[in-house]
């Protein structure tokens, strides 16, 4: 009996190339660490956005800057704050480097909780795989995802000390910070190494 149709898909889109299996699984464990984030009181955008301000740098604080991480409108990031506010884990402030603008914050009972962020159980299961494991998984799907963003067209974010534009030289005239970034000539801290920046430019940029 010849095969049926979609038969013959399964095999020309899975078995033929294991390897675009991989998209399913980022869904599969997409939807696994969504699950995972309905936990005390708070949704998945309400874990993202306390997580992302807790590790945004002086320059990616604002709910714009949110809302470009994570992929949303104004308005439902505005939603996402007020209910975060209303709940004491995050305050919206007036920045000081522009009155204008806004920052957000995350408050002491915020920081308080993300000590009981559910994704640590993921990080837990990534604990137990092989050191070389981590690390290709680690490269291989920041790779990924910035190409993918890339293509889409949107910010890049990441972590400052990664950033093609970080340098290590010392800035002149502030001895305490080692750093200096090269978009804004500013001294970074040591802290800010490890912050989320929204200016973020990937050393690996492929055309
Ligand atoms: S070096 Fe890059 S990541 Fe760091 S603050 Fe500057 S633009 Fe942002």
């Amino acid at each position: 009996m010849s095969p049926s149709y979609p038969d013959e898909i399964f095999r020309s889109k899975v078995r033929a190339d294991p390897k675009l299996r991989v998209s399913e699984l980022i869904d599969r464990v997409g939807r696994v660490t969504r699950g995972l984030q309905f936990v005390n009181g708070l949704s998945p955008a309400q874990w993202e956005a306390l997580r992302y301000t807790s590790r945004a740098n002086r320059y990616s604080t604002s709910p714009t800057a949110l809302a470009k991480f994570l992929g949303t409108t104004k308005g439902t990031i505005s939603q996402t704050l007020i209910s975060l506010e209303k709940k004491g884990y995050l305050q919206r402030l007036r920045d000081e480097r522009d009155r204008r603008s806004i920052r957000l914050e995350v408050t002491p009972a915020g920081w308080r909780l993300l000590e009981r962020d559910p994704l640590l159980e993921i990080d837990k299961a990534v604990a137990c795989l092989p050191a070389h494991e981590k690390e290709a998984l680690f490269d291989g799907l920041s790779r990924m995802l910035r190409d993918v963003q890339r293509k889409l067209g949107g910010n890049e974010f990441g972590v400052c000390e990664e950033c093609s534009l970080f340098s290590a030289e010392n800035t002149p005239g502030a001895p305490d910070n080692a750093y200096r970034c090269g978009l804004t000539s500013e001294a970074i801290s040591d802290d800010e190494t490890q912050r989320i920046c929204i200016n973020f430019k990937s050393p690996d940029k492929r055309a």
